[in-house]
C-alpha cells in the first residue's frame, strides 16, 4: 500500500481483427507510445475527486457509492471505474485522481480503456487490493459497457495493459479468460513505419450501429448454431438468408483469416503482403461490416495514394483513426496528400502522427 501513486497507461491501435473480440475470434492490437497518466492519492472521507487536463473538464467529486446515471460527462469513465471495482467486492474508501492525456480522446485510440485501467490500477496499488491483470482488464471493460453504457469487448483493455515494446498482442477471444501472446514486429527495422491517421470525426450514430452490429453477429451465431461466428465454416453465408447477417458474416469469416495471415507475413517479414491484407480488411469493413464513414475512407485512399504499404481504418469505426504501413520518408507526403483530400472535402484537419508499439500500463515513480 502507499500513499500516492503514478501509472502510465498507453493508448492502442488495433492492426487487424477488427469487431472480432465480441465475436470469439482473434485480434492483434498493439499499445501505443502516447499514453494518459493517472496521477493518485489515498482518500478516507468516501470522496472522489477527479482533476483532468481534457479540454472544458472543470474538476469532478462523486462519492465511492456512486451508481450509473449519478455522474455524467468527461468523468464518466473515471467513476465508471469506482463503481466496477467496488461490484466486484473491492471497496475503497476515496481518492483524489488526476489524469493528463497525450492520446486525443474519441479518436479510436483506446483512450477510454487507459483511463479506466489507469485508475484501477492506481487504485490496486493505494488500496493494496491485490488485482491481477485479468482482473483490471474486466473491471475497465465493466465501467465501459455497465456505466457508461457502451458494450465493448475486452481487446482494449488487454491491449493496453499487456502490450510490450516491439510487439503486438495477439489474443484469442474464444477462451476465457482470453488467452494471448507477444507478436514480435520488425517493420522498423525494414525501414518502415505505423503512421496513424486521427481523423477528428466522431459520428453520433456510433454507439448505436456498434451495439447494432453485436445484435446481428449473434443473431446470425444462433441461427447458425454457433457459440462464435468467428467459428463459422465457409458454407456459413449460404445457410443464412437474411443479406445483412450474410454480409456481416463474411466480414467475420474473411477478418478471421487476414489476422492468421498477418500474423504470417510479420513473422516473415513480407511487408508488402501485410500491406494487403490491411488494405482488404478496411474494404470489408467498408463493404461488408458497413462500420467506416467518408472521412476513414478517405485517409486510406489518400495514405495509398501517396505510397503506402497498406492502410485500413482501425477501432469500432465511424470516425476515429486509420493506421497506414509506410516508408517514414514518405509520411510527409503522405500528411500532405490526406491534408488536402480533407481540405477539398471541408474536413477540419486530420492528426497525422508516426506511432511505436510500446509497453502497456506501468507504474511510475513519484
Ligand atoms: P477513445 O477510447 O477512442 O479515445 P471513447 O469515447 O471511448 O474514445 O473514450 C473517450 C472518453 O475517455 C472521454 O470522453 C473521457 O470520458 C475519457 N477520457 C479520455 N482521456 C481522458 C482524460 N485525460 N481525462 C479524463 N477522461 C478521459
Ligand atoms: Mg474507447
Amino acid at each position: 500500500m502507499t500513499d500516492v501513486c503514478r501509472w502510465d497507461v498507453p493508448g492502442r491501435v488495433n492492426l487487424i481483427g477488427e469487431h472480432l473480440d465480441y465475436n470469439g475470434g482473434p485480434v492483434l492490437p498493439m499499445a501505443i507510445d502516447r499514453t494518459v497518466t493517472v496521477k493518485a492519492r489515498a482518500r478516507d472521507d468516501g470522496q472522489v475527486n477527479v482533476w483532468s487536463d481534457l479540454p472544458g473538464a472543470a474538476k469532478a467529486s462523486f462519492p465511492t457509492t456512486v451508481q450509473p446515471g449519478e455522474v455524467d460527462g468527461w468523468a464518466t469513465y473515471a467513476a465508471g471505474t469506482i463503481w466496477a471495482l467496488a461490484e466486484r467486492g473491492h471497496t475503497v474508501t476515496g481518492a483524489d485522481l488526476v489524469l493528463e492525456s497525450r492520446l486525443p480522446p474519441g479518436s479510436g485510440l483506446s483512450s477510454s480503456a487507459a483511463t479506466t485501467c489507469g485508475i484501477a490500477s492506481a487504485l490496486d496499488d493505494l488500496f493494496g487490493l491485490g488485482l491481477d491483470r485479468t482482473t483490471i482488464a474486466l473491471v475497465g471493460q465493466h465501467a465501459e459497457s455497465g456505466f457508461v453504457g457502451a458494450p465493448v469487448g475486452l481487446m482494449d483493455q488487454i491491449a493496453v495493459l499487456e502490450g510490450t515494446a516491439g510487439h503486438a498482442v495477439l489474443i484469442d477471444t474464444s477462451e476465457t479468460p482470453h488467452l494471448t501472446r507477444p507478436v514480435e514486429l520488425e517493420w522498423e527495422e525494414d525501414g518502415l513505419v505505423l503512421v496513424v491517421i486521427a481523423t477528428g470525426a466522431h459520428h453520433s450514430l456510433a454507439d448505436g450501429e456498434y451495439a447494432a452490429r453485436r445484435e446481428e453477429c449473434e443473431r446470425a451465431a444462433e441461427e447458425l448454431g454457433l457459440e462464435w461466428l468467428a467459428q463459422a465454416g465457409l458454407d456459413a453465408t449460404v445457410r443464412l438468408e437474411d443479406e445483412t447477417l450474410k454480409a456481416r458474416t463474411r466480414h467475420v469469416l474473411t477478418e478471421t483469416a487476414r489476422v492468421r495471415g498477418a500474423v504470417n507475413a510479420i513473422s516473415r517479414r513480407a511487408w508488402p503482403q501485410l500491406g494487403t491484407i490491411l488494405t482488404a480488411s478496411h474494404a470489408s469493413l467498408r463493404d461488408d461490416f458497413q462500420v467506416s464513414c467518408p472521412e476513414l475512407d478517405v485517409a486510406v485512399e489518400a495514405a495509398l495514394e501517396a505510397g503506402a504499404l497498406g492502410a485500413r481504418m482501425t477501432g469500432g469505426g465511424f470516425g476515429g483513426s486509420a493506421i497506414a504501413l509506410t516508408a517514414p520518408e514518405q509520411v510527409q507526403a503522405l500528411r500532405e496528400r490526406v491534408e488536402a483530400r480533407y481540405l477539398a472535402h471541408q474536413w477540419s484537419r486530420p492528426e497525422v502522427m508516426v506511432v511505436h508499439a510500446a509497453d502497456g500500463a506501468h507504474q511510475v515513480p513519484n
